[in-house]
């Protein structure tokens, strides 16, 4: 398939300001640079004790989304994402694994970042581990400690003192009242570990501050304060994680620089899935491995999981996975017949403004807090007129140099109508062969991943001399052999096409 590439054909009208809900002000607030030139930007990223579930993608996807948009409006980026690679549930499965904790997360960390090339989602410019940023966590809770606001306990652990810190519950709007589970000894319920002191066999290293571990809070404040500075324009996350993840970061950083840690907070909302919280009792939890494997497309999950807004419950359902799946085969095909097809020189009034409207209702809605939904409906409807327009003659050339313009813009950021998926596709059917999945492969998947490209083209090579020859039976059988593995051929005047079903 011909490629969309973004760039100088972009639409993006060079005024876009974003304006995007922030948690912090309880409003919609421009979201600009404070420096002028460069967003600089903090996600929270995974903890890596397994593999990613759709709620964590749901996450990742919508800040893929948001990053995209900026950067298609003309925006500089740094953004810094964090992996979670100790933390208590890693220290508990490794040492039940008998490897080290970096034997054990290296899989899931690979996992991860093969799940996000499969979704198609962007690298941050810094990707920051926890645990090669260990000192800066240390001299971060001695500031905390010689600013009175951090203690340590009789058994080498550290605490964050919430009474030292009046603004605490500014971001979620409360007060760290709800008793905290650890069973750590400390002056007040409220108070959160900064620093874990190990028990007999435990992960630890040995700082200035004592043997132990780091806190999960910590981690976030020191590696943003490393990479982005003190003060920095937006925070990202899941919205579990606004209390007390971020509310204990600002904090710990706050109570140190005496900045604001962040301008903007961004928090997306939950995935359910048919309604109901995700757990695996429930037997509706899902990995994107597990689809890939149902034989969805990954360009279809990225779709479902970002058609809705972020700010709203996304209820994830498998008929919204195969209405997803139907627009992008439109999207495809339309494509298809744009690059394709033979228009009469010229352009068209109707063709021009109709696109001229779809890209300012395009960016607008993007703009106006990334409302997803409302972006996909002019593209749909450019898509239903132009078609319209070719059936009847009435699209042009121009009108075509217009179109692709207006599905670069949507592409560079949705990423949907170039096709990438039989790659996710056949690395999960690998790793489930590896993994001793494979009864988790959906029997058509079995039979379509092993047909490569070459093989395919090799056959229709084959198809075309047998016609060539009026061997009809033997080109029947093969168009029957390919079907049956899921490969539709579209002869057409051009020769013979295929695609994956
Ligand atoms: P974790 O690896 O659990 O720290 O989570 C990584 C990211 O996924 C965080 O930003 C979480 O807020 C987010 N997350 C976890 N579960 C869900 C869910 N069901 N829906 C949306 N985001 C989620
Ligand atoms: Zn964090």
């Amino acid at each position: 398939m011909a490629s969309v590439l973004p760039g100088k054909m972009s639409l993006s009208p060079a005024t876009t300001t974003m304006r995007l809900f922030n948690t912090l002000s309880g409003e919609v607030d421009d979201l600009v640079p404070s420096d002028g030139t460069e967003l600089r930007m903090y996600a929270c990223g995974p903890t890596v004790y397994d593999y990613g579930h759709i709620g964590n993608f749901r996450t990742f996807l919508e800040i893929d989304v948001l990053r995209r948009f900026l950067k298609l409006t003309g925006m500089r980026l740094r953004h810094v994402m964090n992996i979670t690679d100790v933390d208590d549930k890693i220290i508990r499965n490794s040492a039940a694994a008998g490897v080290t904790i970096g034997e054990y997360t290296a899989k899931y960390v690979h996992a991860f970042f093969e799940d996000l090339d499969a979704l198609r989602v962007e690298r941050p410019e810094v990707i920051a581990r926890a645990t090669e940023n260990i000192d800066r966590m240390v001299e971060l809770i001695q500031k905390l400690a010689a600013a009175g606001s951090a203690y340590r306990t009789e058994d080498g652990s550290w605490y964050f003192r919430i009474k030292s810190f009046p603004e605490y519950g500014k971001l979620s709007k409360k007060d760290g009242a709800r008793v905290d589970v650890d069973e750590y000894e400390k002056d007040s319920a409220r108070d959160f570990a900064l620093w874990k002191a190990p028990k007999p066999g435990e992960t630890s290293w040995e700082t200035a501050i004592g043997r132990g571990r780091p806190g999960w809070h910590i981690e976030c404040s020191a590696m943003s304060m490393e990479f982005l500075g003190s003060s920095f324009d937006l925070h990202a996350g899941g919205e579990d994680l606004m209390f007390p993840h971020h509310e204990n970061e600002i904090a710990q950083s706050e109570s140190v620089t005496h900045k604001l840690l962040a301008r903007h907070w961004m928090h997306v909302r939950f995935l359910l899935v048919d309604g109901k919280k995700m757990s695996k009792s429930e037997g509706n939890f899902f990995t994107l491995r597990d689809l890939l494997l149902k034989g969805y497309k990954a360009s279809a999950i990225r779709l479902a999981l970002i058609s809705v807004p972020y700010r709203h419950q996304l209820n994830f359902t498998f008929d919204g996975l195969i209405d997803a799946t139907a627009k992008i085969d439109r999207l495809r095909t339309f494509h298809d017949r744009l690059m394709k097809g033979a228009f009469p020189a010229g352009e068209s009034a109707a063709v021009q403004a109709a696109v001229k409207k779809a890209q300012e209702e395009y960016f607008a809605a993007l703009a106006n807090d990334l409302n997803t939904a409302l972006a996909l409906a002019p593209i749909f409807e450019l898509v239903r007129l132009a078609n319209t327009a070719m059936d009847q003659g009435k699209f042009h050339q121009d009108d075509r140099e217009a179109v692709k313009a207006l599905l670069a813009d949507f592409d560079a950021v949705f990423v949907v109508i170039e096709d990438h998926d039989a790659e996710p596709t056949r690395r999960a059917v690998e790793w489930a062969k590896a993994e001793g999945r494979e009864a988790d492969v959906a029997p058509e998947l079995r039979a379509q991943v092993s047909l490569t490209d070459e093989a395919i083209n090799a056959l229709l090579a084959e198809r075309d001399q047998a016609k060539k020859r009026r061997d009809f039976a033997r080109a029947d059988q093969i168009r029957k052999e390919l079907a049956e593995k899921g490969i539709l051929i579209e002869d057409s005047k051009d020769g013979a096409r295929w695609k994956r079903r």
